[in-house]
């Protein structure tokens, strides 16, 4: 029976993509990916015959119309999403349509832009009594908050926020973050193209100056903005260690050394 594959391409990098999202390319009788921000490289793994179909000009109707006619030729049908295609990316509107006419579909994760960005700037978003939180979300743009999820409430929490679909926006994050109790001098990055083969771009600065520093940059589109008080613990003189490899802590797998 055909099925229509949600298959997580990754943040850019074609090598990104995860074993069982490059078979499935492989097997595909019909691509459909996602071409504002998919590289097409992440094609490369699509059969001869395969039907290859950029969905950048499309509604979201023209979408599972295609996907809907490919999967009555097809046994394995893709459609490709950038990152992981629970965040942001259109998911149940997709899968909706398919329910309705029968059609088997599955989702297949990938690695989310938030993770190629802090895998870019080698930062890691939990520390150990530093923040044990990662709040994944955005600022309201087009698309408004619900109740309860302004960036302002969301960053009292001083956890670390990793703000999607916001680089336009970085004055209203700024306001935000001030709002909620951050300063001018605490610390940000933006990764601009996470992942993409010689087109990324880091630029570490502050809430104050962020963003004069992305308008310089010329960074106004695919950006991940991270907010955290992990930001540069690789230079820290001082970390507080993780339990996981401290030799007082037991656990699965290892015993404590006193209790040896
Ligand atoms: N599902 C995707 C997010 C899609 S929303 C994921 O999991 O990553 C699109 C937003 O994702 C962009 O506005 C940008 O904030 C971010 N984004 C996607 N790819 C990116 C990349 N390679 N580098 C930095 N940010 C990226």
């Amino acid at each position: 029976m055909a099925k229509v594959w949600f298959v997580g391409a990754g943040p850019g990098d074609p090598e990104l993509i995860t074993v069982k999202g490059q078979r499935l390319l492989q097997q595909a009788g019909a691509i459909l990916f996602a071409g504002s921000l998919v590289s097409e490289a992440s094609t490369r793994w699509a059969g001869e015959d395969c039907e290859i179909a950029d969905s950048k000009g499309m509604t979201l109707e023209q979408i599972t119309a295609w996907l809907i006619e490919k999967a009555q030729a097809h046994e394995t049908v893709v459609r490709l999403q950038t990152g992981d295609p629970s965040l942001y990316g259109a998911l149940i509107e997709m899968v909706q349509p398919l329910d309705a006419v029968g059609i088997a579909s599955e989702v297949v994760p990938g690695v989310s832009s938030a993770f190629a960005a802090a895998a870019a700037a080698c930062e890691s978003l939990t520390l150990p009594e530093v923040t044990q939180t990662v709040i994944l979300t955005r600022v309201e743009g087009r698309t408004p908050m619900p109740e309860g999820e302004s960036l302002q409430e969301l960053a009292q929490h001083h956890s670390t926020l990793c703000l999607f679909l916001s680089i336009t926006l970085l004055n209203k994050v700024r306001n935000a973050l001030l709002a909620a109790g951050w300063h001018d001098d605490d610390p940000v990055v933006v990764v601009q193209k996470a992942s993409w083969p010689g087109e990324e771009q880091i630029v570490r600065g502050t809430i104050g100056t962020i963003r004069e520093q992305c308008r310089e940059a010329k960074i106004a589109a695919q950006a991940m903005i991270i907010v955290s008080p992990t930001l540069g613990a690789r230079h820290w003189p001082e970390l507080k260690r993780s339990k996981l490899y401290d030799a007082d802590f037991t656990h699965r797998f290892r015993r404590a050394e006193k209790l040896k």
